[in-house]
């Protein structure tokens, strides 16, 4: 089973440096594409590779940056930005591919930029990601002296500068539009679509904002080809994926494999099964924004179209799982504590909507909510739906509390009738 994007990382062994990332291969893609490939070539192997973004949505890479204008001779600015604001719960992909080997994701990020024709390209980081921070900082020093980056690289007239930007440590700025908006010193908020960023995206230039995981494919598939990447996956969508399983399993963790394994593969194999005395009762596929599954969805492939066609989303493809010992009220009530507190307030339903929410299931656990407040709660998750807000967060927060009133109805109600917590012995 290949693994490009993760056969050289080590976790706990430090980053792979220039040195050993050019022994591994590193920078040949760049070097090929220097030596013959135009940007419209490199534009052509992604679309044809099928790699759908890797932050949560699934859109076409290719396709997105086809829709950037391209200009024979010079042209207005653009930018290339990398999403390493990775603030979703649950989630801790990226991490591994920026602790583990930044020049990866660099090398990616010169060849996405050459494809657009970017000059100016910036790593919008997580807050937190300390660790990440530091070696980038050194990586991208390291690719600047060697000549990957800067006037002229590889001596073809192209040039590419390259910045680290960290975050404020809100989950708002991971949205791309709120990323363009922090990235240009302004509160974080998201901005409407269309214009998509692809057309007027930083200081209203052509902008292509990718995950840190899709820019880290980018290498692989100019290397070995669109075919070779397609073959990779179990399913349409191409590619390996990280995957991740977090709850209480034997070995919570995360692993690139091909797209499109089961869930029951995930959890059962790779992540050992539950831990003794505890049965799955739901699982988040792909962070704390993406639909409950249950028991009977154990056998669904783990791709953009399956885990659709069953009601959710892959979303980042780190799935939480949650235990019979765990109350789903609780589990979603402190979903949506994080939400109302990363909401950042530009859209009412959102700012009044969340808090609301969340204090109607926090009434549920305590014992005092009623039929009525759960009726409500079902009116929320069409209010805070898709179209009735700026951007993805409270239609994301949304998911897994409809799915949780759909497939976990009888819990809401027993605290109803029980006017208390039915899980409340199993709180350790
Ligand atoms: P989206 O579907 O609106 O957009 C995805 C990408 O495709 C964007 O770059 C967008 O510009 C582009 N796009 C979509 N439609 C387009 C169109 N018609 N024309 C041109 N371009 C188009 O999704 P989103 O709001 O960017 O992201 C939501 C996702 O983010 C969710 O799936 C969620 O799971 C994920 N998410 C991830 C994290 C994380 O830490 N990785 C955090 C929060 C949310």
């Amino acid at each position: 089973m290949e693994r490009p994007l993760t056969k050289n990382i080590h976790p706990g062994r430090p980053p792979l440096n220039l040195k050993d990332y050019e022994m591994t291969g590193g920078y040949s893609a760049l070097r090929k594409i220097m030596a013959g490939m135009s940007p419209k070539d490199v534009q052509q192997a992604v679309q044809d590779s099928n790699l759908k973004g890797r932050g949560g949505a699934g859109f076409n890479t290719g396709m997105k940056w086809s829709f950037v204008p391209m200009d024979e001779k010079g042209g207005p600015t653009k930018y290339l930005i990398a999403n390493a604001d990775e603030m979703e719960p649950g989630t801790f992909k990226d991490r591994l591919l920026l602790e583990g080997n930044p020049h990866q994701l660099i090398e990616g990020m010169i060849i996405a930029a050459y494809a657009i024709q970017a000059n100016i390209s910036y790593i919008f980081l997580r807050w937190a990601y300390k660790a990440a921070a530091k070696c980038l900082e050194e990586s991208i020093h390291e690719a600047y002296h060697a000549g990957y980056l800067g006037e002229n690289i590889l001596g073809t007239g192209y040039r590419l500068e390259m910045y680290l930007h960290t975050g404020a440590g809100r989950y708002m700025c991971g949205e791309e539009t709120a990323l363009l908006n922090a990235l240009e010193g302004k509160r974080a908020m998201p901005r409407a679509k269309p214009p998509f960023p692809q057309v007027s995206g930083l200081f209203g230039k052509p902008t292509i904002v990718n995950n840190v995981e899709t820019l880290c494919c980018i290498p692989h598939i100019i290397n070995n080809g669109a075919e070779w990447f397609k073959s990779l996956s179990y399913s349409e969508d191409g590619g390996t994926k990280l995957y991740g399983v977090s709850g209480k399993v034997n070995k919570p963790g995360a692993w690139e494999l091909p797209m499109g394994v089961t869930m029951r593969e995930l959890i059962e194999e790779y992540a050992g099964g539950m831990k003794n005395g505890y049965q799955l009762k739901g699982v988040l596929p792909g962070g704390a924004s993406t639909d409950f599954l249950t028991v009977q969805h154990l056998d669904l492939k783990m791709d953009f179209k399956s885990v659709a066609a069953a009601g959710s989303r892959l979303g980042t493809g780190t799935m939480i799982v949650m235990d019979d010992a765990t109350c789903p009220v609780g589990f979603v009530h402190n979903l949506q504590h994080f939400f109302a507190q990363e909401s950042c307030g530009w859209c009412t339903p959102c700012r009044e909507g969340l808090p609301w929410v969340e204090k109607l299931l926090l009434s549920l656990e305590k014992g005092t909510g009623t039929e009525e407040d759960i009726d409500l709660l079902q009116q929320h998750t069409q209010w805070l739906g898709p179209g009735n807000t700026f951007c993805a967060l409270a239609p994301g927060a949304m998911e897994p509390l409809q799915s949780a009133l759909k497939y976990f109805r009888d819990d809401f109600d027993r605290h109803v009738k029980e006017k208390k917590c039915p899980y409340h012995h199993n709180h350790h």
